[in-house]
């Protein structure tokens, strides 16, 4: 069972275990709401917006009154003007008058566009990792074929954004045996593993989406705030006859013969840690 999670590769992680690339700071408990409530926060973030405040009612009364005061003053300069040089007077005054009006007009509105403040207005954005964990170089590596009698040797469910990035990696194995050359075969134990790489993924429909996460999240259904938001939902079974890559920390040699499928008479490899798939 895999109830934790580690909010900052977004790896499922058994109760209790550590994260291999993040340590132990970044994993919560996802049957606990505290440990479940970070690991939506991880996958939700707030965004502050600025909007813009439209000019309260008070505001634009006293925009108007001004504009009229401003109006009446042109004018009764412009008639004053008039009266005492005539037509050119009259121009003089509506010329004078015009500019008045416009600067009159134009200087509040500018002010409020330069602002451009308002009531903040707040958006949840759905975040992920565009993290892709790699093994480190000096992992040892076996290319072989996988052999099993289960319908999937190991599964890989991965959910993601549209713009890419990863909300959930959940990568477990049921157990199978990896014949190499030489007649060796290495016995992968059912565990979490690490499955990476330019694997093709095939859609998984969202009724076992919903299956698969309620296995990782008990309290899935009874809250609308989901630590795995998606909008794509892939997974991956690797079968019987695949050909892969297996990378760890170390290849032991057993002699103990309860290894499962075993092939053949040859020497059983027991991989040491955490074993990573990758494509042959
Ligand atoms: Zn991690």
């Amino acid at each position: 069972m895999r109830t934790s999670l580690c909010v900052s590769c977004r790896t499922a992680l058994a109760p209790g275990e550590a994260c291999d690339t993040c340590g132990e700071k970044r994993v919560v408990s996802l049957t606990d709401p505290e440990g479940r409530a970070r690991a939506f926060r991880a996958s939700h973030v707030e965004e502050h917006v600025a909007g813009v405040r439209p000019p309260s009612t008070f505001r634009r009364l006293a925009f108007m009154a001004f504009v009229a005061l401003v109006l009446m003053a042109a004018l009764l300069g412009t008639v004053w003007a008039m009266l005492h040089y005539g037509a050119f007077g009259f121009i003089g005054g509506v010329v004078a008058g015009g500019i008045v009006v416009l600067f009159a007009v134009l200087s509040p509105m500018m002010g409020d566009s330069e602002k451009g403040s308002g009531e903040e207005e707040i958006f949840v954005r759905r975040v992920g990792t565009t993290y892709g964990p790699w093994p480190r170089q000096e992992l040892a590596r076996v290319t072989g074929q996988i052999r099993t009698r289960h319908p999937a040797a190991a599964v890989l469910v991965e959910l993601s954004l549209s713009q890419g990035e990863v909300t959930l990696r959940d990568a477990v194995s049921h157990g199978f045996t990896v014949e190499i050359d030489g007649g060796r075969s290495v016995v992968v134990p059912a565990s979490r593993i690490r499955i990476a790489g330019k694997f093709s993924l095939e859609n998984l429909p969202r009724r076992e989406v919903r299956e698969h996460l309620a296995l990782l999240d008990p309290a899935q259904g009874r809250s609308t705030e989901t630590p795995f938001p998606f909008d794509r939902a892939q997974t991956l079974h690797l079968r019987d006859g695949d050909r892969i890559t297996l990378a760890a920390a170390g290849f032991d040699e057993s002699w103990d013969g309860d290894s499962g499928y075993r092939v053949g008479r040859g020497v059983t490899l027991r991989p040491r840690g955490l074993v990573w798939v990758l494509p042959a």
